[in-house]
């Protein structure tokens, strides 16, 4: 099943997800799920609360960035409650955008490394390192689950700039190729 794609200025973007629960009802489809939804916007990342679900889960396929990390070929994963053990490295710009802030992409500033801890879709306890394209994605969609979005990281003078857009998206006032839902619409 494809949910249409919570758009930016729905409250259950600004809001920190729960930890999942072993036991979570039919908590394989809900992923098999979010991995058609994210196909069918042709997004690299998709967080839980991206379809209106408050809880500590994303899923990523890193593999349209194969060209530029052969590695991420295979990068297929689900995560459930991940925790950001440690991010490090020279921070750098990865021009970042976001399935519910359509049409918007900026220049984000992070470190180039993180060190995860999560559960699998079986609960399975990992701790594991990632780097570059595949940490940017983690970081992105670990921040959905904080209840933060990419541009609260930008300057005030960029999101000044952008609010207009920011405000339209909201209304609905912006076009996709996928379905969304949008909170502030009349
Ligand atoms: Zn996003």
């Amino acid at each position: 099943m494809i949910y249409p794609i919570v758009a930016y200025g729905d409250p259950v973007l600004k809001k920190r997800g729960e930890e999942v629960t072993v036991g979570y009802p039919k908590l394989d489809v809900l992923v098999k799920d979010m991995f058609e939804t994210m196909y069918n916007a042709k997004g690299v990342g998709l967080a839980a609360p991206q379809i209106g679900k408050s809880i500590r889960l994303f899923v990523v396929d890193a593999s349209p960035f194969a060209e530029d990390e052969p590695e991420l070929k295979t990068f297929v994963k689900v995560f459930i409650n991940p925790v950001i053990v440690e991010e490090e490295g020279e921070e750098w710009y990865f021009n970042e955008g976001c399935l519910s802030i359509p049409q918007i992409r900026e220049d984000v500033l992070r470190n180039p490394s993180v060190l995860l801890r999560y559960q699998d879709e079986n609960f399975n306890f990992h701790e594991e390192k990632f780097h570059g394209i595949a940490a940017r994605i983690i970081q992105h969609e670990h921040d959905h689950i904080e209840g933060k979005l990419f541009i609260d990281r930008l300057s005030v003078f960029k999101r000044r700039l952008l609010q207009g857009k920011l405000t339209d998206i909201s209304k609905g006032k912006v076009e996709t190729t996928y379905k969304m839902r949008f909170y502030n619409k009349k």
